[in-house]
């Protein structure tokens, strides 16, 4: 099937639904400018000083920086928070909303993306599973308890050593506090908020049991496949159409719907005809 009869299915498909799920990866974040991180080269090219210091990603995100060097941790998840406050989420958000709107559809968001894109771009909180936390939010290193806050710290960073010039700490006991982000090998992630969401979105799948449901998966590789082993079982336990949107792991097993392009460009070609 070419892909402009890929487009068209899709915007029929969205039309006769009356439920929208959309699944969300690092892909998404691309069109706005934010790095995906692929691979050590993708990661070093937006994080150069790194390469230098011989630290990938997954050494990069690791919670045990915070124990043992919180000024070096700081200096990564610093320097994310303020690239992901300065981001405007790209014009795909919005037309997303614009279709919730115009085909009365009930909606639900879940995303491994830590950055706020979905919130920022107009998204309710209590619309939004956010299955490896926020970097919005808060928690104490320790952890000296389960408390989870909102993120509202300038952290400036030292960009020769990628070190934090400023910690911020937990109120209760003082201890340096640390992104509330499940980092690779983390076992002191406080868990509830993104546990409260994700009873948000068992309810919003209860009451949907029986409706037609459309799940646009955007930029979910499968180096971290949270979001697309998600997405593949919806599509076998519920009355759900798929529709994933991926430049280069792009395959599913039709009545699914494969969109092999960018997240930006395959949400708009899909408007195209949804207007026409
Ligand atoms: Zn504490």
């Amino acid at each position: 099937m070419e892909l402009q009869q890929k487009f068209e299915k899709a915007a029929e498909a969205i039309k006769n639904s009356t439920a929208i799920i959309i699944t969300a990866g690092a892909g998404m974040g691309v069109d706005s400018g934010l790095p995906d991180f692929r691979g050590d080269k993708g990661f070093w090219k937006a994080y150069p000083m790194y390469k230098k210091l011989g630290i990938n990603f997954v050494n990069a995100a690791n919670p045990t920086h915070f124990n043992q060097d919180p000024a070096f941790g700081w200096g990564f998840y610093g320097h994310r928070l303020n690239l992901y406050r300065k981001t405007i989420p790209h014009e795909g958000f919005n037309l997303i909303l614009q279709w919730i709107k115009r085909y009365n559809l009930d909606y639900f968001i879940v995303t491994s993306n830590v950055d706020g894109q979905f919130q920022k771009a107009g998204f309710p909180e209590e619309k939004v599973c956010e299955v490896h936390g926020s970097i919005h939010y808060l928690q104490c290193t320790k952890p000296c308890n389960a408390d989870i806050w909102g993120n509202n710290e300038i952290i400036e960073i030292n960009y020769e050593n990628m070190r934090a010039e400023y910690l911020p700490k937990c109120p209760n006991c003082g201890e340096v506090a640390r992104p509330n982000i499940l980092m690779f090998g983390d076992f002191s992630w406080i868990s509830n908020r993104t546990m409260d969401q994700e009873k948000n979105f068992s309810k919003f799948l209860q009451s949907h049991q029986k409706d037609k449901i459309v799940v646009i998966e955007i930029g979910a590789g499968t180096a971290v496949p949270t979001i697309r082993n998600l997405t593949e079982q919806l599509g076998k336990q519920f009355n759900t159409k798929i529709i994933r949107i991926n430049p280069r792991e792009y395959q599913i097993a039709p009545p699914h719907i494969s969109l092999a392009c960018g997240g930006l460009e395959g949400l708009q070609e899909i408007d195209k005809i949804l207007n026409s």
